[in-house]
Formats: structure tokens, C-alpha cells, sequence
């Protein structure tokens, strides 16, 4: 492959160029043609075999069973991008928070402290860090994740645009910070470079995902952290969205169910995405009005 940015991978081996807005580098591979491998993780497997028989299966990628690499094991899915022609790519990170409710319960009975979180957040505001957290020179993983939801417009708005790639080629990932409607309405409205049928197109599959997920048992019975949509688009004025990234998407215990829209209180396990794709929604609505 050959790297275009910091972030940006492309396989050479497809016909189309593979592009990557989020995650780490090596967990990607090309697969058979039309598919992309992804380091497995026995919880994002469990969630795409089960979402093969949800009514969610038209909007995630085909999972296409295991493939092993260089003694290593990937899932093998669709590649998302494979019937567009040079794709502008839009990763929405869904939810108002990206930590599992696990993930915080650990860390507060054995507390990691990570000195590279608390290196990438002086980066961003060398204010953020407590006192202590300064003297440790470290910050442990769910505290690093609150700090970024509330950075964002995750805490608020109930998602974050996580990269973005647009025809020209040009990509950013520099959302760190955008937190504020306003903001994004004017991300979005570049992302689909004011074209009114593009917008519209993106409304209609919005709206057709949230009545697929209002009426999925899978969705009904997760709490879905960290997941993300993926906005696909061309010239031609081909227009997808699915849902993909299922690495932190945990089945609820028992008969329990998420609503998905009431505020999360520690325990309830609510991850506000569907309160997120509302605002998202509305705001591709304000964009295609203008
Ligand atoms: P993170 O947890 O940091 O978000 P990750 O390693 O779990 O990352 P994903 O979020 O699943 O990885 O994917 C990273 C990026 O790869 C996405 O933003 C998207 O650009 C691309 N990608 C993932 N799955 C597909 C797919 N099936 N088809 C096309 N592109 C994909
Ligand atoms: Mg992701
Ligand atoms: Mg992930």
C-alpha cells in the first residue's frame, strides 16, 4: 500500500483505492475482491454473525467468514467502497460516549494508567490533566475517552465526525475539537459539497437505517459503543450509509433492552445513538434546506 496522509491506506491490489478514515493501520488487509479483513475480535465477530440474520443485514457489510493471514485472524467483509467511483467517505462515530460501561467498572477496580492518553491529550490542551494526573504524567483509558467525548460533540450531540475524505482526494481527521452544531452543519455541508440530490439521498437512507434499528432485536438488545456510520458517495451521485464497527457492541444481559435515547445514567447502559442520529438527521435536513 501506499499511505497518502497520516491515515489515508490504499491497497493497491483493487481496482479501487481502499480508504481508511479510523482505526489502526495494521488491523486492515485487502481481501478477495469486493472484500476488505479486519483483525478479529471475538466480540465484533459475534455481533456480525448474529446481525446476518437481523433486520440490520442490509446495512452493515456481508460478513464473510474468517481468513487467516500471517498467523493472524481476520473477518472478512464487504468492502463498502467497491461499487463507487473515487468515493467521497465520511466516518460518524454514533453515541454519547465510546467507553463501555465494563470498560469503566475495570478501570476504576485496577485503575491502567496510560502515559501515551496523557500524552495525546496535553497535545490537544495541556490543561486538561488534573494535578495528579500531570504528577503521574498518565491517565487511564476511560477518563482519556470521557475527556474526548466531551471534546467533541459526542457528550452533546450524540455522535462525532471521526475523518473525512473528499473527491479531490483531500482528507481530514481534525475534529478533535468540533463540538459545536454550527460547526458541523458546515462539515457536512462541504462533505457533500452543497450538492441538494446527494443530501437528500443521505436523508432517505438515514431515516430508512433508524426504522431498521428501531425494529431490530439485535439493536433492541446491545449497547452499541463506539460503532460508527460510514457515508459513502460519488459524482454519479451514488449514495450509501451503514453501520460498521461492532468492536465495542456488547449483548445486554438477559431480557434488558435499550431505547437508545434516554440519558445515560451509569448502570442503565443507554448510549444515546438513536439520540445522536436524530440530531444527525436534522442536520443533513438544515444542510439540504439550506
Ligand atoms: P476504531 O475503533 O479506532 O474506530 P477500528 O480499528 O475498529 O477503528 P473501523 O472503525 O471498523 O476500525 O474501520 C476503520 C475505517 O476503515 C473506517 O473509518 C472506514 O474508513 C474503513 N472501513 C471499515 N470497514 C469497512 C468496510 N467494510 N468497507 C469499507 N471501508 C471500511
Ligand atoms: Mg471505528
Ligand atoms: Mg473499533
Amino acid at each position: 500500500f501506499i499511505l497518502w496522509s497520516p491515515f489515508i491506506q490504499v491497497f493497491k491490489k483493487h481496482r479501487y483505492p481502499w480508504i481508511q478514515l479510523a482505526g489502526h493501520q495494521g488491523n486492515f488487509h485487502a481481501g478477495e475482491a469486493g472484500s476488505v479483513l479486519k483483525k478479529l475480535d471475538a466480540r465484533e465477530q459475534k455481533c456480525f454473525q448474529r446481525l446476518m440474520t437481523d433486520s440490520l443485514k442490509d446495512f452493515v457489510p456481508e460478513y464473510r467468514g474468517n481468513v487467516e493471514k500471517n498467523g493472524e485472524t481476520y473477518i472478512q467483509l464487504q468492502d463498502l467502497l467497491a461499487s463507487f467511483t473515487q468515493p467521497c467517505v465520511m466516518d460518524v462515530k454514533m453515541g454519547v460516549r465510546t467507553y463501555l460501561e465494563a470498560e469503566l467498572e475495570k478501570a476504576r477496580k485496577s485503575p491502567t494508567l496510560r502515559k501515551d492518553m496523557y500524552q495525546k491529550m496535553i497535545e490537544v490542551d495541556s490543561n486538561a490533566p488534573t494535578k495528579e494526573e500531570h504528577q503521574q504524567k498518565a491517565v487511564t483509558k476511560p477518563r482519556y475517552m470521557q475527556w474526548r467525548d466531551e471534546m467533541s460533540s459526542s457528550t452533546e450531540l450524540g455522535f462525532r465526525v471521526e475523518g473525512i475524505k473528499k473527491t479531490d482526494g483531500s482528507s481530514t481527521k481534525d475534529f478533535k475539537k468540533t463540538k459545536s452544531r454550527e460547526n458541523i452543519v458546515d462539515i457536512i455541508s462541504s462533505f457533500v459539497a452543497s450538492n441538494e440530490a446527494i443530501a437528500a439521498k443521505y436523508i432517505k437512507k438515514l431515516k430508512e437505517i433508524m426504522a431498521a434499528q428501531e425494529s431490530s432485536s439485535f439493536f433492541r438488545s446491545h449497547e452499541v459503543v463506539g460503532s460508527s456510520l460510514l457515508f459513502v458517495h460519488d459524482a454519479e451521485e451514488n449514495v450509501g450509509v451503514w453501520m460498521i464497527d461492532f468492536g465495542k457492541t456488547e449483548s445486554l444481559p438477559g431480557d434488558k433492552t435499550l431505547d437508545h435515547r434516554s440519558q445515560w445514567q451509569e448502570g442503565n447502559r443507554e448510549d444515546g445513538y438513536l439520540f445522536g442520529l436524530d440530531n444527525v438527521i436534522s442536520i443533513f435536513e438544515e444542510v439540504h434546506t439550506g
